[in-house]
């Protein structure tokens, strides 16, 4: 049998930047220090962190007055940082520099009298962030089918979308957007970050190799989802996983070529656990398929900077 790994795969700049914020701030602030939701959506990052002294709270609620809170990777509304502030809480804003970035455009369209449509899935935690920004000027869709269904007072449309989507379904659903609408404005880069693309388009590539893809992430984590999803599509069977324990090797049967993907919210060495299960049944072939070099880092939330 033989392996293929997938590359680009694993931590985006927004998630390695996250971890790394709950990690200085344990060494600058001591333990504990509270992070509002899961850091990033993956079960053995918020373990490891919680071992080393974090707090994961669902609300600012349960953080005791004046303590350090850190908020997530996926942002919030602008009423998380008032809570914060009626608290008087030490925040330390993890939010990914490319969430801030589609925050913005929301206020923007919003403020210049748009009507957005954002598309993407209810009740995650980005979407609930950036829905906070403009309340009334903002409809959430998923899907080509809910454009029909759009009901907008106004003549100015603009679009948005959450940043870990399928490029391509969300392709589907702005070219239904533009035929209805067809002077819809879109924001000036596209929403669906490069993390988000590159890790499609390399899994694309190797589920087009392979007969079997596993996809290393939680089942909480949007990424991750996609990607056993556009394996799927590519024509590969596709099974998410959050390690080599999940394996269930009935899914090998048969197979010639089985190809290795993580989600943004991965640790590679959950990856070199998986790549060791193989070797331990004697695979040893394992090739890695690289399809773009990535090189985008963002520096430490300012509050860190400046402790
Ligand atoms: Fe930022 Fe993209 Fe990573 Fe989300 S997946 S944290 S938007 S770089």
């Amino acid at each position: 049998m033989k392996v293929l790994l997938a590359a680009p795969r694993g931590y985006c700049a927004g998630v390695d930047r996250a971890v790394e914020t709950v990690e200085r701030a344990l060494a600058q602030f001591g333990a504990p220090v509270y992070v509002r939701k899961q850091i990033v959506h993956n079960a053995h990052v918020v373990r490891d962190l919680e071992s080393k002294g974090a707090i994961f709270v669902e609300e600012l609620d349960e953080v005791p007055e004046g303590a350090n809170a850190i908020l997530s990777a996926h942002g919030v509304a602008p009423e998380v940082y008032e809570q914060a502030r009626g608290r008087s809480l030490q925040t330390i804003d993890a939010t990914c520099p490319l969430v801030t970035k589609v925050h913005f455009e929301a206020r923007k369209f919003a403020s210049d009298g748009f009507d957005i449509v954002l598309i993407g899935h209810e009740g995650h935690e980005e979407v609930i962030g950036t829905m906070g920004e403009a309340p009334s000027s903002i409809t959430l869709i998923e899907k080509p089918a809910d454009v029909d269904s759009l009901d907008l007072p106004g003549n100015k449309v603009a679009y948005l979308s959450q940043t870990t989507l399928s490029v391509d379904e969300t392709n589907e659903v702005i070219a239904a957007l533009r035929e209805r609408f067809p002077q819809i404005q879109g924001p000036p880069r596209e929403d669906i970050c490069y993390a988000t693309q590159n890790r499609q388009t390399a899994v694309k590539e190797i589920a087009r190799r392979a007969d079997v893809v596993l996809v290393i992430g939680s089942q909480n984590s949007s990424n991750s989802k996609r990607l056993a999803e556009v394996a799927r599509v590519a024509g590969a069977e596709s099974y998410l996983i959050d390690d080599e324990t999940e394996i269930d090797p009935a899914w090998l049967d048969g197979a010639q070529t089985v190809g290795i993907t993580s989600g943004a919210s991965a640790p590679e060495w959950l990856v070199d656990r998986v790549v060791d299960w193989f070797r331990g049944r004697g695979e040893t072939d394992v090739e890695e398929v690289r399809v773009v070099h990535e090189d985008v880092h963002f520096g430490l939330p300012k509050e860190l900077d400046r402790a």
